[in-house]
């Protein structure tokens, strides 16, 4: 990879060769690319058989047989409906988003119509939106709260309550590309689990670990705890293991969607500000700002994610995707869901200048164009501009 000169595009879909922990073979064809075409020789009833029988190991005449990790979009709408398929008796667990829309609590509430019983816990909000912009500026993602928040409190609460069974959705590790050894890629292999490893390598983390913001601002142990994934010992201890769902069912987000909307899911009215689907990410007003700088950071964002998992799945070609791409991806979150970009900044209390150095301060300038003293140049809409993005 030389990031100095160009950036490298997979042979069959739109990512580029900048995103992390996404290996191209000698073909040029990504992870994410191969790992689907081996979906078509995984004997998937053979796996559903496992599933079942996992799912009886867990089972429970009098409690709760497993806890089901959910934002309450369209993936963990899905989940829910599964496990009841199954005959499982779920503790739905919602850790309430950095900044929940109205959308993503209409979608909450028609989960818990389904007739389960449903926990949500809300780390402190007024320590949350702290977090949210020391994390903006130190590592520039200011959805490392949510990710933290979302895995280690939903193991917290299973292990507090007893619950040895934890269901995730698909293993990003997979759907996106990820290293061999930790998708589920090898029949051979044993399926991947969500632990503590696969957090600390693959959660998002960026090298900040929850104890290194315990003391700044004033933010305590307790305060992190909500953040922090229990160790090793402590998950062994209490015999609590989290199994991805998508390693049994070929997972399908945007099947997923249209099973959720046939179950009261609600959708966004249009394609999500900055992206290509309608379905996802619509419970956080910030995401599209963590997105942003997915961009800045790596030249490629949602759309790019998207239209890759169409593009696999013949819903779209790759011309298609990478003209959305081009349209659609890398251009200033002005607004999300319908929330202007200083109204989301006015939470956590930062200016748009100060939101613009931020962005300057994380922008990769060897993936985009400069002027010859070293500054960013940019369009006629004011957006930065990738380098060799014209010979895709
Ligand atoms: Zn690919």
């Amino acid at each position: 990879m030389t990031l100095e000169t160009s950036i490298r595009y997979c042979k069959l879909c739109t990512i580029p060769d900048t995103r992390p922990d996404t290996p191209f073979d000698a073909e040029g064809v990504c992870s994410g690319c191969n790992y689907y075409k081996y979906r078509k020789h995984i004997d998937w009833a053979k796996r559903e058989d496992a599933l079942i029988k996992l799912l009886k190991k867990y089972k429970n005449k009098n409690y709760y047989d497993c806890v089901v990790a959910s934002s309450g979009g369209k993936d963990s709408t899905f989940q829910v409906l599964k496990m009841i398929e199954y005959g499982m008796k779920p503790l739905v667990v919602t850790v309430t988003t950095d900044m929940l829309t109205q959308l993503g609590r209409k979608n909450i509430e028609n989960i818990k119509n389904f007739g389960v019983d449903y926990m949500e816990y809300t780390p402190n909000p007024i320590v949350r939106k702290k977090l949210n912009k020391i994390c903006l500026n130190t590592v520039g993602d200011i959805s490392w709260t949510e990710h933290m928040a979302v895995i280690a409190s939903a193991i917290r609460t299973a292990i507090k309550m007893g619950i040895k069974l934890v269901c995730w959705g698909e293993n990003p590790q997979n759907e996106n590309g990820g290293p061999e050894d930790k998708s589920d890629v090898n029949d051979k292999m044993e399926p991947k689990r969500m632990d503590a490893s696969w957090h600390h390598e693959f959660g998002s983390t960026l090298g900040l670990r929850a104890s290194d913001l315990i003391g700044v601002d004033g933010i305590t142990e307790l305060d992190m705890m909500s953040y922090e994934y229990p160790t090793d010992e402590e998950v062994k201890k209490a015999g609590t293991m989290g199994m991805f769902l998508g390693y049994y069912i070929p997972w399908d987000g945007h099947q997923n969607a249209t099973i959720a909307s046939e179950n009261g899911f609600t959708k966004y009215h249009k394609w999500v500000e900055g992206s290509i689907v309608d379905y996802e990410d619509l419970d956080n007003y910030q995401m599209r700002i963590h997105y942003y700088f997915k961009y800045l950071k790596y030249g490629f964002d949602r759309t790019s994610d998207w239209s890759s998992l169409a593009i696999r799945r013949g819903r779209m070609t790759r011309e298609e995707g990478i003209k959305l791409t081009k349209e659609i991806g890398g251009k200033f979150p002005k607004e999300y869901l319908g929330m202007k970009l200083e109204d989301i900044l006015k939470y956590i209390d930062m200016t748009i200048d100060e939101f613009n150095s931020t962005c300057d301060k994380f922008t990769n300038k060897n993936l985009f164009k400069t002027d010859s003293d070293g500054n960013l140049i940019r369009d006629a809409d004011g957006d930065i501009i990738k380098i060799n993005y014209d010979n895709v």
